[in-house]
């Protein structure tokens, strides 16, 4: 299976396919196979061979949604680009990714231009700026191409939390399974319609827009994310799954109440504080947190409400066909101990694109290396604390700063906190934590109050206080600006 859509169309040509929720256009599944056919053959005529690799740079909208599947008819592999970054950090990924062609909208063509370099940029809209090519001046006919399910269907760049990001090469079986165990989980029903907020340049939304094709149910997409829009479309276009992010599900809880239709809310990407799970269930909406990312192809365990409501810190199981193994450097852990998360299954990538020294890295005896810590419990639910990476190791005792922070949130005048390590001449490193009080409290206070709680060695030396915690552009905390504001504090 090579042609998703041209399978699909056959078996289900009547079908709703997608749903433009901006403007409320449809297309069958007969509908969006005629528009990609239009699109193979705008590639084509733009030079794009079997092999090639096709840069896409734009927001989510339903001509991205066409150049997916026609990548995959031109037996091209696509490379979805993040608008959001700067030109001179998108001409990075062009060059690491070997693209070809950069296919781009108005709003970035600009960018596009700029990051492209040698490389030429064809428009899906009117072109305003020079060297930018109309993509429907081109028309050539579509050859057959030779490719198998192990060839890449895309390169996807990780989020570049923990460094650079990487591009991980993921084959068109990579996607299959993720697409089968997602409804192994979640199930598949004939009239399943799964909104999309999300950049299809990030694995949650692309994913959203594959599988709909392999279930021959409905994708239904819109451009950006705002809560009271979102909300709306969920409810005129009877959706009966999204997929969100955290700080997407508390703004949407904040703007108001999801409709009845809604048979699970996919949450990922980072994790879903407890009260925010607790409040999204008890006002009926269908949480179901899951532990995924782009390595993967998506999700490795999703928990189901009933599964979460026993453990409401956990992601829930891993899906039906992957082995997660929680490692410590002498090898495989026992349930509750905390450790390494390495995964082994059928939609983990082959690995990174021409990264031989990264591969070497991530691959393991006990699977791929996720480079986040966790444990799993005695009933096989899996926990995500945090990345390897933030793990602070004092007096050569490790403390994951998700332990610390989950006693400091208990405190009722902790609003919110962050904990990083300090540099410690004496223990290499010291446990910190930077607070956002709400009410009377001190630094003497809350390390009194974590000590009846926690070993002495995860109790933070370091407490200072702050209106607001520091936040990246994308909303996470800002570790490095946590750790100098706690290092600032503790110098005076
Ligand atoms: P990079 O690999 O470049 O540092 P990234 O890891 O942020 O970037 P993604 O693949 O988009 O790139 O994100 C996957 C990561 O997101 C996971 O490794 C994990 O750290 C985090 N994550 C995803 N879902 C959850 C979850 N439910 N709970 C906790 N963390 C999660
Ligand atoms: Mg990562």
């Amino acid at each position: 299976m090579r042609d998703w859509l041209a399978h699909r169309v056959r078996a289900s040509p009547d079908a709703l396919a997608l749903v433009d929720a901006d403007s409320s256009r449809e297309w069958s599944f007969r509908d969006l196979d005629d528009a990609v056919e239009t699109t193979s053959r705008r590639l084509a005529g733009l030079g794009v061979e079997p092999g090639d690799h096709v840069g896409v740079l734009m927001e989510t909208r339903p001509a991205f949604v066409r150049l997916v599947f026609a990548a995959q008819r031109v037996g091209a592999t696509l490379v979805p680009l993040n608008a959001r970054l700067a030109p001179a950090e998108l001409a990075g990924q062009v060059e690491t990714a070997d693209v070809h062609v950069v296919v781009t909208e108005a709003e970035s063509e600009t960018d596009a231009v700029e990051a492209a370099g040698e490389v030429p940029v064809a428009s899906v809209d009117a072109p305003d700026h020079e060297g930018v090519d109309a993509l429907d001046a081109h028309d050539a006919a579509v050859p057959e191409p030779d490719r198998s399910v192990s060839d890449a269907l895309a390169l996807m760049f990780t989020s570049g939390t923990t460094g650079d990001p990487k591009a991980v090469r993921l084959t068109h079986a990579n996607f299959l399974a993720a697409a089968a165990a997602s409804a192994f989980r979640l199930g598949a029903l004939p009239d399943d319609r799964w909104l999309c907020p999300l950049s299809m340049y990030h694995m949650g939304g692309l994913s959203i827009v594959l599988r709909s094709v392999l279930y021959g149910t409905t994708a239904v997409v819109q451009r950006g994310f705002d809560a009271a829009r979102t909300l709306h479309n969920l409810d005129a276009h009877d959706c009966t799954g999204v997929s969100l992010v955290p700080t997407m599900l508390r703004r949407m809880l904040d703007a108001g109440e999801f409709p009845d239709s809604l048979r699970f809310a996919l949450v990922g990407g980072a994790p879903t504080p407890v009260e925010l799970r607790e409040d999204a269930v008890s006002r009926g909406v269908p949480v179901h947190p899951s532990y995924g990312m782009t390595e993967a192809a998506s999700q490795i365990a999703t928990g189901t409400p009933a599964e979460t409501e026993a453990a409401p810190d956990s992601v829930g199981r891993p899906l039906m066909g992957y082995d997660v193994t929680v490692a410590g450097p002498e090898g495989e852990l026992p349930a509750g101990e905390v450790g390494a998360i390495h995964v082994a299954g059928p939609s983990i990538t082959p690995g990174y694109y021409d990264a031989p020294e990264a591969n070497a890295d991530a691959f393991t005896r006990h699977g791929f290396d996720t480079g986040d810590a966790g444990y799993i419990d005695a009933s096989g639910r899996l926990h995500v604390l945090n990345r390897q990476s933030d793990r602070i190791i004092t007096g050569g005792e490790n403390v994951h700063p998700a332990e610390v922070l989950d006693v400091l949130r208990d405190h009722p005048a902790v609003t919110e906190a962050a904990v990083v390590g300090l540099d410690d001449p004496e223990w290499g490193e010291r446990v910190a934590a930077l607070v956002v009080p709400e009410g009377e409290t001190d630094a003497d206070e809350i390390r009194a109050f974590c000590r009846e709680r926690l070993a002495g060695y995860k109790v933070p030396r370091t407490v200072a206080f702050a209106d607001d915690l520091p936040r990246t552009a994308s909303g996470t905390v800002d570790r490095a600006a946590v750790r100098e504001a706690l290092a600032a504090a503790a110098d005076v």
